[in-house]
């Protein structure tokens, strides 16, 4: 795409926009960043060239009069903010579309609604392994835009895609287009579910035949052009499947989890699903396996932290949905006593009520929610009301049993008590190293 003397707006002063407005100065653009706080962290040390418009309203974006405008993921792409600068624009897209326009090497795009980071990280081990320069990036640290920048692209890139980076692609198209799961999240962002899960399938919709999909056997993903390879890690049919704790891939027995740092059955199906992207690049199993050993998930996600007499002590402040949880719960093999709650998010918790009946002990409620959470939860277990992060873990010390395992997998989002999940599994983490 040529932008030379072309004016650009990029909307969010984010690390993506900030790498967007560099990139579209890099190639030619007249740039202005404009972000709504009055002097946001993002405008200080921008290449020289970029224009920056603080305390930027609607109004601005009515006045605005650029031909293109890149939107940063953070910022509603229906809302009335964005909409402002959208009309008069030739092209309003978002920071991934944007980015991919330059780059010409080979994507690895990952979605779903959780296991994309782990998932991420995998397929760039993988393919690194197999003797291509990757690197991994989008809503995982470092945004595409950054890697764009740089002179010498690697020749693949492992990219984790949020439903608010696909929302605003045009002809961005992966060769391969990973689908991990799907559940209901973000309703504080998407109307319904089916809007939702219409932005996370816009992963597929530039796919041809030559490129591939990698998708969750039984998932519905409709329309698929890509050839589509399937995954799953509880039923049995798929190019990928489980038999115990041994992955078999492409028909042939080929590798026993327990040989890895990995547990539970979301991460056999991160590895599944990493494994057949790997080898639609050219990556050999042994390469791709080779790459597993000394891996292990990135921190807050099923992290044990502690045991002390006799029981285990686990970060999964990373689970901010349901789907999470209930993956954590599963991998679990000893009594458990759960920690839950943070944000309001809207989520509909009735459906974990089966599975706590089974699997937990007893639960621990916190935060924002904890009172409808109790409401809820004690339909099908005994559950306890704290009235701090601290507070829960000394009731749930109390009842577990020696043997046990105290699980914090919160369910939700953090941003009731904390700046983010890091933060959150942080406090958990201090907290339970307290103990005595
Ligand atoms: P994302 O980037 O999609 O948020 P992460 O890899 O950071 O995914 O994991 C987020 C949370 O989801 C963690 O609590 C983790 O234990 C759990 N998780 C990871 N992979 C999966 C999966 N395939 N299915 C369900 N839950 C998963």
């Amino acid at each position: 795409m040529n932008i030379k003397g072309k004016r650009v707006a990029v909307l969010g002063a984010g690390r993506s926009g900030r790498a967007a407005a560099k990139l579209a100065l890099e190639q030619g653009g007249m740039v202005t960043l404009y972000d709504a706080a009055a002097a946001p962290a993002g405008f200080e040390n921008l290449a020289e060239g970029i224009t920056c418009h603080p305390l930027a309203t609607e109004e601005t974006g009515r006045e605005c009069e650029a031909d293109i405008v890149v939107i940063s993921p953070g910022i509603e792409t229906r809302g009335d903010f964005a909409q402002a600068f959208a009309h008069g624009a030739d092209q309003f897209i978002g920071e991934t579309e944007f980015a991919s326009r330059y780059y010409n090497g080979l994507v690895v795009g990952i979605t779903g609604t959780n296991g994309k980071t782990t998932t991420t990280e995998l397929v760039q081990r993988m393919v690194a392994a197999g003797g291509m320069s990757c690197e991994s990036c989008g809503n995982y640290g470092r945004p595409l835009a950054d890697v764009v920048l740089g002179v010498d692209h690697p020749e693949a890139v492992s990219l984790e895609l949020s439903s608010f980076q696909l929302e605003t692609i045009e002809s961005f198209r992966p060769n391969v287009a990973i689908w991990l799961n799907f559940s209901s999240d973000h309703m504080d962002r998407y109307n319904t579910v089916a809007e939702y899960h219409s932005a996370k399938q816009r992963i597929f919709e530039n796919q041809q035949p030559e490129d591939t999909a990698v998708v969750r056997l039984g998932e519905e993903v409709g329309g698929l052009i890509a050839t589509r390879v399937t995954f799953s890690g509880t039923d049995p049919g798929g190019d990928y499947e489980m038999q115990g704790s041994v992955m078999v891939a492409e028909g042939v027995r080929a590798l026993d989890l327990r040989e890895t740092r990995l547990r539970g059955v979301h991460n056999a199906e991160n590895v599944m699903a990493a494994v057949a992207a790997a080898r639609a690049l050219g990556v050999s199993c042994e390469a791709a396996f080779g790459a597993l050993a000394d891996y292990a998930p990135p921190l807050h996600r099923c992290e044990l932290v502690r045991t002390l007499d006799g029981v285990e002590y686990i970060n999964d402040s990373k689970a901010t949905n349901l789907h999470a949880l209930e993956a954590a719960l599963l991998s679990q093999d000893r009594p458990t006593v759960l920690i839950a709650g943070g944000k309001e998010k809207g989520l509909d918790y009735t459906p974990l009520l089966p599975r706590l009946n089974k699997l937990v002990e007893a639960v621990v409620v916190f935060g924002e929610i904890r009172k409808g959470l109790a409401e809820t939860f004690s339909q099908a277990v005994t559950t306890q009301i704290a009235d701090s992060l601290e507070d829960a873990i000394v009731i749930a010390r109390n009842a577990a049993p020696r043997g046990g395992t105290v699980l914090f997998s919160p369910g939700t989002s953090s941003f009731d008590m904390f700046s983010g999940y890091e933060e959150r599994g942080d406090a958990f983490r201090i907290a339970v190293q307290a103990l005595k």
